[in-house]
C-alpha cells in the first residue's frame, strides 16, 4: 500500500488524563519520584515512561514527535522550539572540527548563515553547490565529508532535490543525508526517498497559524536518542527545547495539515497557471515549464499537490516593492516573510530572508532583485484574488 501520510498522523489515538479527547498538557517543568533509584535511572535514560525535567522531555512534547515522525515515516522524532534549533543541533552532533558539509547552495538564509560564517570557528567546513546537479554534488564530496544538506523544495527559489538520487551518494560515500522539508509537507515523504535525518521548521505550514516557531527532526531512534543524550546530546546541551503548552497547541493545528495542504496547493496552481499565461516570469514546481516538474511529480504524495510557494519575477526590486504594498493595501496578503499562513503572504526575498546572501552570490544563484516569493493563502475564492492581483499589476504597467 502507498505510504499515506495523513492516515499515519490520523490513525494515533491519545487521550487525556480525564477521558478527554486530547492529550493532557504537561505543565511543569520538573517531576516527583516515589523512589530515588527510579530518578537515577530516569536520568541515565533507563526508565520507560517517567519524566525528570522538561528540557529531557515531557509527555506534549512526546506526543507531537511522534505525530511528525508518523507523518514522516521514521522511526520517532524530536521537536525543539524553533526550526533552526533543530537544524544547527543536527548539524553539531554529525560534525566536529576538521569535518566538513556539502550543502545546497539554496537554502534557508539562516541555514546558509550557520554554515558559511558560524560553522567555520568550529572548524566545520562547507561547500555550496547547485543541489540538482549529481555530478557536482558528487564531485564536492571529500574524505572528511560527513553530511549532504539539502531542502526538498529549496527557498526561495523552489530547485527541487533528486532526493532518491542523493540518498545514493550518501550510502556511497557514508554520509548522512538531511534534508529540510519545511516547504513541502505531505506532498514529499525524504524518509521514504532515502533521507536519514528529516527536519521541519513547525513555524510554516505545519502549524500554519503564524503564532508560533517551532521544530522537529525526524530519524531514527539512535539518532534521537544521540541528540537527547544528557553527556554529549546537542538538542540536549544547547536547550532549544520545545514548551509544552506549544507542543500541544502545535499537535492541534497539525491534524488539519492535509486540507490545509490541498487547499494551498490547488490555489497556488491556479495562479500560477494563470501568471503564466498573462506572461509573467512564474516559477512554480507544479508547472511543466518548472526544470524539475516531472523530478518533483516522480517523488510526490499526488493528494497532496505541489506545494504553496511560488515566485514571480516583476523586474526590478522597485515594482516588486509597489507590487506588494499596493496588494496589501487591497487586502490581497500581507507583506510579510514566513509562509503556511491563511492568508496569502509575499516579501522580497533578496532584501529580506536571503540578505544573508552576498549580492554576488545571489546573481549567481538566479535570485534576482524584481522577485516576489509567495506563500499561497486558504483564499475561498482564488478567482477573485486572481482578478484583484492582475488588476494591481496592470495598474503599476507589470502586465
Ligand atoms: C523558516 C525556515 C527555517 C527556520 O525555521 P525557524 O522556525 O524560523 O527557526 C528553516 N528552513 C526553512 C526552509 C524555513 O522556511
Amino acid at each position: 500500500m502507498a505510504f499515506k501520510p495523513a492516515n499515519n498522523i490520523q490513525d494515533l489515538q491519545y487521550f487525556g488524563e480525564f477521558g478527554g479527547v486530547n492529550p493532557s498538557i504537561s505543565d511543569s517543568s520538573t517531576y516527583t519520584f516515589l523512589s530515588a533509584k527510579t530518578m537515577f535511572d530516569t536520568f541515565e535514560g533507563n526508565a520507560d515512561g517517567c519524566y525528570l525535567y522538561s528540557r529531557h522531555s515531557s509527555p506534549s512534547n512526546l506526543y507531537l514527535g511522534e505525530a511528525l515522525s508518523a507523518m514522516e515515516g521514521t522511526e520517532t522524532a524530536n521537536v525543539t522550539a524553533s526550526g533552526m534549533g533543530a537544524i544547527t543541533p543536527v548539524i553539531l552532533q554529525l560534525c566536529g572540527a576538521g569535518d566538513h558539509v556539502v550543502s545546497s547552495r539554496t537554502i534557508y538564509g539562516g541555514t546558509y548563515a550557520f554554515l558559511k560564517n558560524f560553522t567555520p570557528k568550529l572548524q566545520i567546513e562547507t561547500t555550496f553547490v547547485d543541489i540538482t546537479k549529481l555530478d557536482v554534488v558528487e564531485a564536492a564530496i571529500k574524505p572528511n565529508t560527513k553530511i549532504l544538506y539539502c531542502e526538498s523544495v529549496s527557498n526561495p527559489l523552489l530547485e527541487v532535490a533528486n532526493i532518491k538520487g542523493l540518498s545514493e551518494l550518501a550510502k556511497k560515500h557514508g554520509l548522512k543525508l538531511v534534508v529540510d522539508n519545511t516547504f513541502s509537507p505531505l506532498s514529499i515523504s525524504p524518509a521514504k526517498l532515502g533521507a536519514d535525518i528529516v527536519i521541519h521548521s513547525l513555524t510554516k505550514f505545519i502549524n500554519g497559524a503564524s503564532d508560533t516557531v517551532g521544530g522537529v527532526v525526524c530519524g531514527t531512534q539512535e539518532f534521537i536518542d544521540n541528540l537527547r543524550n544528557v553527556n554529549d546530546g546537542a538538542c540536549m546541551l544547547l536547550g532549544s527545547t520545545m514548551d509544552s503548552l506549544r507542543a500541544a497547541s502545535i499537535l492541534k493545528n497539525l491534524r488539519t495539515l492535509h486540507i490545509r495542504m490541498q487547499q494551498h496547493s490547488k490555489n497556488a496552481m491556479y495562479l500560477a497557471q494563470k501568471f503564466e499565461v498573462d506572461g509573467l516570469k512564474t516559477v512554480y514546481p507544479g508547472l511543466e515549464s518548472h526544470p524539475s516538474h516531472e523530478l518533483f511529480k516522480s517523488m510526490m504524495n499526488e493528494t497532496y499537490g505541489f506545494g504553496g510557494m511560488m515566485t514571480v519575477d516583476v523586474g526590478s526590486l522597485e515594482k516588486a516593492n509597489e507590487l506588494m504594498e499596493l496588494m496589501q493595501t487591497k487586502n490581497l496578503g500581507y507583506l510579510a516573510v514566513s509562509l503556511g499562513f491563511y492568508k496569502t503572504l509575499f516579501s522580497a526575498p533578496g532584501t529580506s530572508t536571503s540578505s544573508e546572501i552576498p549580492e554576488e552570490e545571489q546573481k549567481d544563484m538566479g535570485l534576482s532583485d524584481g522577485l516576489i516569493r509567495f506563500s499561497i493563502g486558504l483564499d475561498a475564492d482564488i478567482e477573485r484574488t486572481y482578478t484583484l492581483m492582475k488588476s494591481c499589476m496592470t495598474d503599476l504597467n507589470i502586465l
